[in-house]
């Protein structure tokens, strides 16, 4: 069943944006009485097409749905080449997490400029709302936009805050030093030529600790889609932590 973003009234009308409106009519090509499932406020609801001339939709009934991760994710990801940034934002939107940042750091070669930051802005948004509703989550994570590493924004800190050091990959058993239930977390991922040692000492003397991926050197995106992997398996399996 199609799942869109969307508002409900206090007359129990949703209100959908302009293209799911034209993604419902003429893409889905929907009739009258077809159901659809809305996310409002975090919350999930059947809803019914009353009429498509003009489109009418009402809601049924709440329905009860525990996908989200109890413990907030944060990625901050190293501005990469080419679409790998599309990749991550989808991925990290599949595997739960709540906020993500990119970031620039001493070796990141992509740079934006202003011009592009609010066409770009745009199309992580959307990436990560149609992920979303395709992972039937509650929420589309925030996009806290592109900073610099050296100026991090308060919102990209966790009550833990890991930066992936491929020099520490021997040291796979410390990896998430410190994990635990009902702590938000920030993992830091760095871009294709990685972290110099001043940026690693930097962000240390910040809290980020050091952890290691796993023994081999993986590519950023992969360092991050693996990164999620697992933080996702430890905080929802009662049993890893
Ligand atoms: N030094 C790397 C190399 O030799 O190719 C370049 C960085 S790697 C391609 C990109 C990023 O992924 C790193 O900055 C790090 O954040 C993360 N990463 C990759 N493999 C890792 C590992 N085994 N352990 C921890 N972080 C890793």
């Amino acid at each position: 069943m199609q799942r869109y973003f969307a508002s409900i009234d206090q007359n129990y009308f949703v209100h959908l944006t302009a293209d799911d409106e034209h993604h419902v009519l003429h893409v889905m090509r929907m009739k009258k009485g077809d159901e659809i499932e809305v996310v409002d406020n975090q919350k999930l609801f059947l809803c019914r097409l009353d009429n498509t001339n003009p489109l009418t939709i009402s809601m049924i009934h709440e329905i009860a749905s525990d996908v989200e991760i109890s413990e907030d994710v944060t990625l901050l990801f190293a501005l990469t080449k080419g679409d790998k940034i599309d990749l991550v934002l989808q991925k990290a939107t599949e595997l739960g997490v709540k906020k993500v940042a990119l970031i620039e750091s001493e070796r990141t070669v992509v740079k934006y400029d202003n011009k592009d930051l609010e066409k770009k802005s745009l199309r992580f948004k959307k990436i990560m709302k149609e992920a979303s509703e395709q992972s039937h989550r509650l929420i589309v994570p925030e996009f806290l936009g592109i900073y610099n590493l050296k100026q991090l924004p308060k919102e990209a800190f966790s009550d833990l805050n890991y930066v992936a050091y491929e020099k520490d990959a021997s040291k796979v058993n410390e990896s998430f030093e410190g994990l635990k239930k009902g702590k938000s977390i920030s993992i830091l991922i760095g871009p294709e030529g990685g972290f110099s040692e001043q940026e690693i000492n930097e962000v240390t003397k910040l809290g980020f600790i050091r952890t290691s991926l796993g023994k081999r050197i993986l590519r950023a995106e992969t360092a991050a889609i693996y990164a999620l992997s697992v933080l996702g398996y430890l905080l929802e399996n009662e049993k890893a932590l």
